[in-house]
């Protein structure tokens, strides 16, 4: 466990942008930044960062949150874990407590197989640099390629023993569980409850997924062997079509060029690195991936490929380029020299040689592939009219339609072919294309409406109440099991969790208690006894749960608002001190100066009061969109998330009050709204059940509609005859 002062440290100095831009290239938009989403496939940038709420959302997934619940998405950890991962990244220390035996074991699979990588990377590292094989084998190897020391480091190289079970037993012995070694591939079961080395007798690459854990290996033969390459298997932790070698190492320079260099190879890649240019990535072998695509485009848009100068791939790998335009990406071509690859062509230049004949020979892809489809099928009609059909079809793939006319246009010149041809043969893909994203979208939306289904019958379930035949109004748990009646209170207690969530502990005022008492509350407390007043409470679990939980901190709140206070008290105090000293006495009078201090101290007590405001207004929301529930913590940042801020459409009139500035009017609005819906469900439920009744029953049911009414009315007048329906 992690005390809370270390995980309120940790959340403090967790920047959102910071944390994100890790992951994802973000491009700033007013006071907020936008990128595209790295949870789903998108083409224009739907999600949005936000520094001044310390928050990111997408509006096309609904997923993002607090720095601590991106991570936790991004990196599929636990909350935990993505604590760690945050206290790692900004240096704050985590007393780690020696595992117990029980500890040990409740480590989740995932964290124990990329602990096991982790070793085996540093295992394979050591033998490469400390032993005597391995400096004579494996090292004089890397050195022999030209990899220099420091990049062999870079990319943590390394050796694995040639003796079948030399890693075996080390991991072994270091207390790994065979389980976990088989699994992640290291070892190959030898049926006699030992294993063998997958990797004996071979150099090592580990393969490093974004956030820069070890996920695999590849290890590379130094015999003639006909398998060069063997590579990690499949595992809960190597997706192998999500990721990308070099990726890691990569990010920060792709961002800074936007722009990424794709190769084949482990080596093309160190290569390249070695050689300075550092944005550059491979697919290792294999074909392209819808992944592997994604991973490129969170941090750039621009892709140059790179093919050996007598690749024989070239022609295989025309049409993984395709998904590529698919994407939205715009894909140029590199061609080297003949006989060379990007290994060997780094080797023999310096970075501004590389990037000079990358900046005279990079050709757009659609023109790269007309040369090499042409030139294919010279003098054949057929051929040639096969080959056109088939850059036609590339063309009909980009999705914008500018670039796409561009390139229409330039096919036209290059292929002599009417340009209207060519339209009407793109236009046509367009259309087939367009059917079947139509059909797709048909499917997922079919399946997102099953989804959404299953979710309202379990909301719909009522919460057990004790009935309160005699007070008004009655709770709303009560009328909820009338069916179709939460359709009519969902929207109001949505709307309350959303201030709750949002502004829970926002200072409402002072309340006077039983005793006489008189203290400050915050706005969730005031909510609390509104309810409680009349019975009420939220029908729907997932909101009630929001408001328990937030009722839960109340006491914590007002202690750590006592430290918050005496913090920025004593800033204030050091700036006060130090505004003061500026002034400059000796040039003014007495009276001028004690003028010039009392402006100081009204600035500083302002500056000070708005500080304190936005500290109250964001602790409720930071600890609902980091609390360790999956369901509660998706439910508070969907009801915080600024689709639901009804301040959003003035903020072009500056001076309309934001949402906060209104909580004094919007909060009765919302109870009396939300009790008057209940008020009228009850009207409904008695007119029903007064059709069935006779006699005494019905008399009954009649003073009860009585005193409905009788409640209906006052709640009208309170809301100002309004009738102000949230949506
Ligand atoms: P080297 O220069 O040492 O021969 P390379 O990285 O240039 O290595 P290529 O032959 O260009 O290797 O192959 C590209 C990539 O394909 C490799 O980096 C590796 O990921 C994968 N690969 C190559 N051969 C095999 C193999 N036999 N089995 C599995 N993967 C392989
Ligand atoms: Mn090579």
């Amino acid at each position: 466990m992690i005390d809370r002062e270390t995980v309120d440290k940790i959340l403090d100095a967790a920047e959102i942008v910071d944390v994100v831009s890790d992951f994802v290239s973000l491009r700033r938009r007013g006071s907020n930044y936008v990128g595209l989403c790295p949870f789903h496939n998108e083409k224009t940038p739907s999600f949005s960062v936000s520094p001044s709420r310390n928050f990111c959302h997408c509006f096309g997934c609904g997923k993002g949150g607090s720095p601590v619940n991106f991570i936790m998405e991004h990196e599929q950890l636990s909350y935990v874990e993505a604590l760690r991962y945050l206290a790692n990244k900004y240096h704050i220390d985590i007393e780690e407590r020696e595992l117990t035996d029980e500890q040990k074991a409740a480590r989740t699979d995932r964290e124990s197989m990329l602990a096991l990588n982790e070793f085996a990377c540093h295992y394979f590292e050591e033998q490469l640099h400390d032993t005597n094989d391995g400096v004579e084998i494996g090292l004089a190897y890397f050195r022999d390629r030209g990899f220099s020391d420091a990049t062999i480091r870079k990319f943590h190289l390394g050796y694995s023993p040639e003796r079948s079970t030399a890693f075996y037993q080390a991991a072994i012995k270091a207390g790994y569980n065979r389980k976990y070694l088989l699994e992640v591939g290291l070892c190959i079961d030898d049926k006699r409850d030992g294993g063998f080395d997958r990797f004996r007798g071979r150099v090592m690459f580990p393969v490093y997924n974004v956030a820069g854990k070890v996920i695999a290996f590849g290890g590379r033969t130094l015999k003639k062997d006909p398998a060069k390459y063997f590579n990690s298997p499949e595992s809960l932790i190597y997706v192998k079509n999500r990721e990308l070698y070099g990726l890691y190492q990569a990010k920060r320079a792709i961002v800074k060029e936007d722009k990424c260099f794709l190769v084949e190879g482990y080596t093309d890649v160190i290569s390249m690195h070695q050689a300075g240019i550092e944005n550059v990535v491979a697919s290792s072998g294999t074909s392209l991936t819808q992944g592997q695509i994604a991973q490129i485009h969170r941090f750039t848009s621009n892709v140059t490929v790179l093919y050996d100068g007598d690749s024989a791939g070239i022609h295989a790998s025309l049409r993984g380029i395709d998904m590529l335009l698919a994407e939205g990406l715009n894909i140029k071509v590199l061609l080297l020299p003949d006989g060379e690859d990007p290994d060997s062509f780094a080797r023999k230049h310096n970075a501004s040689q590389f990037t000079q004949f990358i900046a005279e020979n990079e050709s757009d892809f659609i023109s790269f592939k007309m040369k090499i489809l042409l030139d294919q099928s010279s003098g054949d009609p057929v051929k040639r009219a096969a080959a056109i059909g088939d850059v036609v079809k590339s063309i009909a793939v980009i999705p914008d339609a500018i670039t796409r006319s561009v390139y229409a246009k330039q096919c036209s010149v290059q292929l002599d072919i009417a340009e209207d041809v060519l339209l009407k043969e793109i236009n046509k893909y367009i259309k087939r294309n367009k059917d079947e994203q139509y059909k797709q979208r048909q499917r997922e939306q079919a399946r997102q409406q099953r989804l959404e289904n299953d979710r309202q019958s379990s909301e719909s379930q009522p919460s057990q109440q004790d009935e309160h035949e005699d007070s008004l109004p009655q709770s709303s748990g009560e009328i909820a099991s009338t069916a179709g009646v939460n359709q009519f209170l969902y929207p109001h207690e949505r709307i309350m969790a959303h201030y709750i969530a949002k502004f829970g502990f926002c200072f409402w005022g002072d309340t006077y208690f039983d005793n006489g008492e008189k203290r400050p509350t915050s706005l969730i407390e005031n909510v609390y006894f509104e309810l409680n007043a009349d019975n009420m409470t939220f029908s729907i679990q997932r909101f009630a749960r929001i408001f328990e939980e937030g009722l839960k901190l109340v006491d914590a709140f007002y202690e750590d608002l006592q430290k918050e206070t005496e913090r920025i008290n004593d800033i204030a105090r050091k700036k006060f001190d130090e505004a003061t000293r500026q002034i400059d006495s000796a040039t003014l009078t007495l009276r001028e100066i004690e003028k010039k201090e009392g402006e100081i101290k009204n600035r500083i007590e302002l500056e000070s009061r708005n500080e304190l405001s936005t500290w109250r207004q964001r602790y409720l929301e930071k600890r609902l969109c980091s609390h360790p529930d999956d369901e509660l913590r998706a439910t508070a940042l969907e009801l915080v998330s600024e689709k639901y801020q009804l301040s959003k459409i003035h903020t072009q009139f500056a001076v309309i009050p934001t949402e906060q500035e209104r909580l004094s009017t919007l909060i009765p609005e919302a109870l009396y709204n939300w009790k008057n819906a209940i008020v009228k469900c009850q009207i409904i439920d008695a007119q029903s059940r007064l059709a069935h009744a006779k006699g005494a029953e019905a008399a009954q049911i009649l003073t009860k509609l009585q005193q409905l009414y009788e409640t209906s009315r006052e709640l009208a007048k309170l809301i100002g005859e309004r009738v102000v329906n949230p949506k």
